[in-house]
């Protein structure tokens, strides 16, 4: 759709805030939103809000062992993940953070803030979302409006499987493969350093993240060691499509 240029400028900074969601149905630019986005698009995301502490687990540690090791998964979620959420916290005292505002918050302005803001911020977003895109009864691929989406964008699931797969073995070092909505909701594959994403007001790849792969060794590296274009292809196995599928439907 064709928007001033001014009135542009208002909606996506406002597209950020619905990302967030924060309110701005009353307003002259949230209607304009919603105009261009459907009343939805600043609603349903407040589902998706992160909190500063790590929710549980919605498996066992060893549910998903056709692809990744219940030990690995402990140690993640256990060590790594639980390290990013108490370095978080650390960063939100010392940098006087309001931790009952959502998360997404100090990603949008993370430059404002520390390095070890921006690591463990990244690290503990990154992580809570990766834990629900994961399942032990994947239904194997996306389905309804989401896989439409995938097709128009990247022709086929399979060269969009492709292309993401790509993402995360590229990655160079440690970091994060994606899947995004951007505000012009067309689907982007891209990926970011170390735990940087596409939240982040520092971050080349811009978007609203609807699948994020960890491509970190941490990941992976006790089953696969260096093979991890083999960890890739086995992470297939388990994405959560339904929970994908959700955070589509709650941007679009
Ligand atoms: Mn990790």
């Amino acid at each position: 759709m064709n928007i001033p240029v001014k009135s542009r400028r208002l909606f996506l900074g406002d597209w950020a805030k619905a990302i967030i969601g924060v309110s701005v149905g009353a307003s002259a630019i949230g209607s304009l939103l919603q105009s261009c986005s459907g009343p939805r698009a600043s609603s349903g995301n407040a589902a998706f809000r992160t909190g500063f502490t790590q929710d549980p687990l919605p498996y066992t540690y060893n549910a998903l062992d056709r692809s990744i090791d219940g030990s690995t998964m402990e140690i993640h979620y256990s060590k790594h993940a639980a390290g990013y959420a108490t370095n978080l916290r650390d960063a939100a005292k010392a940098e006087s953070v309001d931790e009952s505002k959502p998360l997404e918050e100090v990603l949008s302005k993370v430059s404002k803030y520390s390095t070890k803001m921006r690591n463990n911020a990244g690290g503990h977003y990154n992580h809570e979302m990766f834990w629900k895109s994961l399942t032990p009864a994947s239904a194997g691929k996306p389905s309804g409006k989401l896989v439409t989406a995938i097709e128009e964008n990247f022709n086929s699931f399979e060269a969009f499987k492709n292309q993401f797969t790509d993402a995360g073995k590229n990655r160079f070092g440690s970091g994060w493969a994606w899947l995004v909505i951007g505000e012009d909701k067309k689907l982007r594959i891209g990926s970011t350093a170390n735990q940087d994403n596409p939240l982040m007001d520092v971050s080349e790849l811009k978007g609203f993240p609807l699948l994020g792969l960890d491509v970190w060794e941490h990941a992976y590296y006790l089953r696969y060691q260096n093979k991890r274009p083999d960890y890739i292809n086995a992470w297939w196995n388990v994405v959560n499509w339904d929970y994908v599928q959700s955070r589509f439907e709650s941007i679009r």
